[in-house]
């Protein structure tokens, strides 16, 4: 199959939205950050499912805009790693592999070392409080096996450490670094348990950011961010160790069964 505007096969999420907008009336560098907004977004909620192929003509198409705000929003969906470039015009939305998960996991490490030993340095009495309170939230809601509950209060750990720093930049990267993640891993965790381990190494990094303990905050996110790395590996084994789906033939999508 050619690459042309079929390979996209799925509608991103709230299109009618950017149809809606008078495009014409926005400015240049407004509009790349809509489509880039609404390109992540989809590839986020896998309406833009992982090893999927995009073409600029294809998504100018489905969000009626013209191709050059497409191919700078890619260029930026590329530099974050959520589209790798396949040897064509377009790219292909990243699939799950195992070096794809291990360097995503070491960008987060790097980052969040730093702003775990960050928060335990600089963070006013009431983000300290913030930051347990979302770490107990997170172990209240993996106790209850309420998995909504505990992935937001998850990210809300992870994102009140990091705002600490008071540094937009860091708190973007880390953003773009999560959702790579999120977009690698097309699983939950392996077991209920998972999230009760997960919860409780939240709850150890707070313990560290409210004693001040800048070298034990980093080294318990490190441990915490392997532990998640390793259930994620372990999530997606049988994935991870058939080649063929990772290579995917050149313009199927893969499986987009949910799966069990
Ligand atoms: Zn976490």
């Amino acid at each position: 199959m050619s690459a042309n505007s079929q390979d996209v096969v799925a509608t991103p999420r709230g299109q009618a939205d950017l149809r809606d907008a008078n495009l014409s009336e926005l400015r240049a560098s407004n509009l790349v950050d809509l489509v880039f907004d609404e390109v992540r977004a989809a590839i986020l909620d896998k309406s833009l499912p992982p090893g999927l192929r995009v073409t600029e003509a294809g998504l100018a198409e489905h969000l009626n805009v013209s191709k050059t705000p497409v191919r700078e929003a890619l260029l930026r969906l590329r530099q974050i790693g959520l589209i790798e470039d396949d040897g064509r015009r377009g790219g292909r939305v990243i699939a799950p592999s195992r070096s794809a998960i291990e360097h995503a996991f070491e960008i987060r490490e790097a980052l969040e070392a730093f702003t775990a030993r960050a928060a335990a340095e600089r963070a006013t009495d009431g983000e300290r409080r913030a930051i347990y309170s979302a770490a107990a939230e997170s172990l209240r809601g993996a106790e209850a096996g309420d998995r909504n509950a505990f992935s937001h209060w998850d990210s809300m750990f992870h994102e009140r450490i990091a705002k600490t720093t008071a540094n937009p930049r860091l708190v973007h990267l880390l953003d773009d670094a999560c959702a790579l993640i999120a977009t690698l891993r097309t699983r939950d965790l392996p077991h209920a348990g998972a999230s009760v381990e997960c919860a409780k190494g939240h709850v150890a990094v707070a313990d560290a950011i409210q004693a001040g303990d800048a070298a034990a905050a980093a080294a318990e996110m490190r441990a915490h961010l392997l532990r998640v790395k390793d259930y994620v590996l372990e999530a997606l084994a049988d994935v991870l160790d058939e080649p063929q789906q990772i290579a995917g033939p050149m313009s199927t999508p893969p499986d987009q069964e949910p799966h069990p």
